[in-house]
């Protein structure tokens, strides 16, 4: 069987994901093949990075936050992997996403832990998926064995849900629109005895060339298709035959310097996917032809169903405030009225988001299925989409431009350089040193193109913001207030 578990080995170590890797996938990066991923200058640091993290989930200090033992095969599984059954369940896997996103400084929108979630919902909707029957598959069985596949293995999963982004002037369910998509949007061209062969691309997909998996899906946006061969999802191995992985330009490709200390240890990558031809076994097929059973999935919008987000969020509102703070005392600012206040926005920003997790904590509930979930967070995303905007841009103001103007590493170390540098790039009771390292992290969170990757990133990463206010819209309950405006409307006018 594909799904396998008796080899399983349990939580991910870093010698066993880095191993994993190499394992013939085909990776594009400015035209050229990549040999081998992990060391590869652009992807080595981020590789690095998660493997010293995977590492922590066997260490004395967090073998007890980061897993669980697996009552099935007595395997230690990443608690990123665990179907939460009651309060405690949640609050264990809300401590595990705070070290996954402390460790990784609040930068990695796309790690392990984000992306189990998407498993782990389209596990609570798997009844649903199985009321559309196929001679084939269970679709929900397929889900079920899926979960456990990737929890006993600690596998990590990227995953792409859009359609190249080459016309959108016609919306995904018009025919015509289908029709000439057929040599572009992911489609099912046949299905054999093994599998569905499938072909065509998909508009991003964070950390593809590092993960494990491919799950392949719809978004909101693209759910509603006229042609039904257009309506899949699924997961893959990561080096599966026919599917190439196109990089977009690092931002890691630093030399020698402190200078970058996000850029290069985090850089998770975007790329688009092409897929010519390639099987996707029937056991790996999630939803085909009919997406009725999913789209009830989207409305929560799937990527903010479980903490890996949200304490994600909250460890980047922190990290950029705290750095803000740092800066206004490195130069002597931080008591200047307007500065104080600007830092103090961030201040409400972060405390917000504080108290929006303790509300999804506090309105968790039992599903149908015997499985807890968070309280509602439909504005989350849309919210922080916002406020990252507004922090990045506090953190330039209150920064002004030693955010661009830093010595490097080199220049610090030149004897003839270094002592106008003591000199004239010291700040307020630090070194030069100090406040250049400083400024650089400042730089990498609000500048480089690190930085501004990770800016956009924030703002798309939800799907598209202004779809998703308009469904917020459509969902919001405003019954009773309607009522009340109506009846106050339609009352005599009082006569003075
Ligand atoms: C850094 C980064 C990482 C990402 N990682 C992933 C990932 O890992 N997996 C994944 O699946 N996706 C990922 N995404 C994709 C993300 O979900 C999309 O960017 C988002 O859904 C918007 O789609 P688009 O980029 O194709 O923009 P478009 O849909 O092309 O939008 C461009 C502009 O046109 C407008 N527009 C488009 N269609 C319409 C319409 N019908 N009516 C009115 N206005 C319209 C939009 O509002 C927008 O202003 C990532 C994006 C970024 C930037």
């Amino acid at each position: 069987m594909a799904l396998d578990i008796t080899a399983a080995q349990g939580a991910m170590t870093g010698a066993r994901y880095i191993e994993s890797l190499r394992d013939g996938r085909e990776v594009w990066l400015d035209g050229e093949r990549v040999d081998d991923i992990p060391s590869h200058p652009a992807f080595s640091g981020m590789v690095n990075e998660l493997a010293r993290i995977y590492d922590l989930q066997h260490g004395e200090e967090f073998r007890d936050v980061m897993t669980f033992v697996s009552p099935e095969s007595g395997n230690r599984c990443s608690m990123s992997w665990l179907l939460a059954r009651s309060d405690e369940d949640l609050k264990r896997k809300r401590r595990n996403s705070e070290v996954w996103t402390s460790q990784s400084w609040g930068q990695l929108g796309r790690a392990p832990d984000v992306l189990a979630p998407y498993i782990i919902s389209l596990y609570k909707a798997r009844e649903k998926l199985s009321s559309v029957k196929h001679p084939h598959c269970d679709y929900g069985e397929n889900v079920a064995n899926y979960h456990r596949y990737c929890m006993e293995n600690d596998l990590f999963l990227t995953h792409a849900l859009g359609d190249p982004q080459v016309d959108r002037s016609e919306q995904p369910q018009n025919e015509q629109r289908a029709q000439r998509e057929e040599d572009l949007a992911l489609h099912v061209v046949e299905e054999t005895l093994d599998g569905i062969i499938i072909t065509g691309g998909k508009q991003l997909a964070t950390a593809a060339p590092i993960s494990n998996e491919t799950y392949v899906s719809l978004s909101a946006t693209f759910t509603q298709r006229s042609d039904p061969r257009f309506v899949l999802a699924f997961s893959i191995p990561t080096n599966s035959a026919g599917m190439k992985i196109l990089c977009r330009e690092p931002v890691s490709l630093w030399n020698g310097s402190y200078g970058h200390p996000l850029g290069v240890p985090y850089d998770e990558q975007d790329c688009m996917l092409f897929f010519e031809n390639v099987l996707v076994p029937w056991d790996r097929v999630f939803m085909l032809y009919e997406s009725g059973p999913l789209l009830r999935n989207f409305s929560a919008g799937i990527n903010f169903t479980e903490w890996g987000n949200l304490c994600r969020i909250h460890e980047r509102m922190k990290v950029m405030t705290t750095v803000a703070t740092m800066i206004a005392e490195a130069i002597g600012v931080l008591e200047y009225r307007e500065v104080s206040a600007k830092i103090g926005e961030m201040v409400t920003y972060t405390e917000m988001w504080a108290h929006a997790m303790d509300g999804v904590e506090h309105g968790a509930h039992m599903d149908e299925g015997g499985l807890m979930s968070l309280g509602s967070m439909t504005g989350m995303n849309i919210y922080f989409a916002q406020t990252s905007a507004r922090m990045v841009q506090i953190l330039r103001e209150v920064s002004g431009s030693g955010l661009i103007m830093q010595p490097s590493e080199n220049d610090l170390a030149n004897p003839e350089l270094r002592p106008y540098l003591d000199r004239y790039m010291r700040g307020k009771g630090v070194d030069a040193e100090y406040k250049s390292r400083l400024y650089r992290l400042a730089h990498d969170l609000a500048v480089s193109s690190s930085g501004m990757r990770q800016e956009v990133y924030e703002y798309w990463h939800g799907g598209d913001p202004n779809r998703n206010r308009i469904n917020l819209l459509r969902g919001f309950d405003q019954d009773a207030t309607r009522g009340r405006i109506e009846d106050l409307i339609s009352r005599p006018l009082p006569h003075g």
